[in-house]
């Protein structure tokens, strides 16, 4: 069994009732298309206040691998955090990170806050049942004519999904990747988010655990030269995935990836002065090869479809381990949270671009 005090699947989904009973006017319900395989219910939340049209949206996801306990609670307590002082016209205290009320205010009246707090509930529920097993990582599809239960939804996404890299055909295995890119009903609600809501530029899917902040791409190193050699080019197939070699390196504007570090500091630095946790920012391939993640999902929608926009997504990975003791797993959340204040103060238009007037464009 996990240790007490987690959020249960019902708890998660009553938080979310209570945001939306308590600040009716920012924070609403947000229904989503598919239920669990086990068929529950999965909701989204939107914080948004003010007049202002023309917003940018910004997705934060958790808990798509079932035994990362903390996440989940962490996007609700960052949620209530949020409304409260947006009511109160007040400011957030981290530790010892603090934002005014204006930043706050500013913060909820100009962005689109969407938040998919419990991606995958049949996994939680699992993991938190006392005859379950509390290391359970994927969803439980219960895989007819297979020996094993469960896909990664981490690894179900369409980037790279036949590619194989970092990812097992095996359903025993803990990285499943599923039979099919988006077979997985958990994840399609995610592409529904950035399908019906297209002003959604930034997006976050904070895993645990090893105090990293990831950014794009997994498959294999970056490189900023030569556009043709990237993930749609067939000419590359069978070469990806291999860090450290010059037969393939994927290819990222030098603009976004200016962009992502920039960025991932700002994040980087608002956890580590809540209590001196510095998190390390990198490539997420840095960690190990992998495809049909969610942050380079996102990413890719763009470079496919040129007349989506663009959506700039990071991998928070929080804490030390998978579920600490639950007073532990409250610092993580209090330090992760400036993190995700500090990234949607980084999502907004700044000055120059308001001034400029409908700089929209620029995320796109
Ligand atoms: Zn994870």
């Amino acid at each position: 069994m996990p240790p007490n005090g987690y959020l249960s699947v019902t708890g998660i989904a009553s938080a979310q009732q209570y945001l939306v009973a308590t600040y009716s006017s920012i924070c609403q319900l947000i229904p989503l298309p598919e239920a669990s395989i086990e068929g529950r219910t999965i909701r989204g939340l939107k914080i948004a206040g003010g007049e202002g049209g023309d917003r940018r949206g910004v997705l934060l996801i958790a808990g798509i691998h079932a035994r990362e306990l903390i996440n989940p609670d962490l996007l609700v307590w960052f949620a209530l955090k949020l409304c409260q002082a947006y009511t109160a016209n007040s400011g957030l205290t981290f530790g010892a990170r603090t934002y005014d009320a204006s930043s706050i205010q500013l913060l909820v009246n100009e962005l689109d806050l969407f938040l998919l707090p419990l991606a995958n509930p049949d996994g939680r529920a699992f993991v938190q049942l006392p005859k379950g097993y509390a290391m359970w990582r994927k969803n439980r599809n219960p895989n007819p004519g297979m020996p094993c239960m469960g896909v990664d939804l981490n690894r179900n996404f369409d980037f790279l999904w036949s590619s194989g890299i970092g990812t097992s055909p095996d359903s025993c295995s803990d990285i499943f990747k599923g039979l099919g890119a988006f077979s997985e009903p958990e994840i399609l609600n995610v592409r529904h988010f950035l399908d019906t809501y297209p002003n959604i530029g930034y997006f976050a899917d904070v895993h645990s655990y090893s105090e990293l902040i990831l950014y794009p791409w997994g498959d294999d190193d970056n490189q900023t030269i030569d556009p043709a050699m990237n993930f749609q080019n067939p000419t590359y197939d069978g070469l990806r995935g291999t860090p450290g070699d010059s037969l393939y390196r994927e290819y990222i504007p030098q603009s976004d990836l200016d962009w992502y570090v920039s960025t991932g500091n700002r994040v980087r630095d608002a956890i580590a002065a809540v209590r001196g946790h510095t998190y390390t920012v990198q490539q997420a391939v840095g960690l190990y090869p992998t495809t049909g993640t969610s942050e380079d999902y996102v990413y890719t929608r763009h470079f496919v479809d040129s007349s989506k926009g663009k959506v700039r997504g990071f991998v928070i990975e929080t804490g030390t381990e998978f579920q600490p003791p639950y007073s532990e797993a409250l610092r993580v959340i209090e330090e992760v949270s400036a993190g995700l204040v500090e990234f949607c103060l980084a999502c907004q238009r700044t000055v120059e671009e308001t001034l400029r007037g409908g700089a929209a464009s620029a995320a796109r």
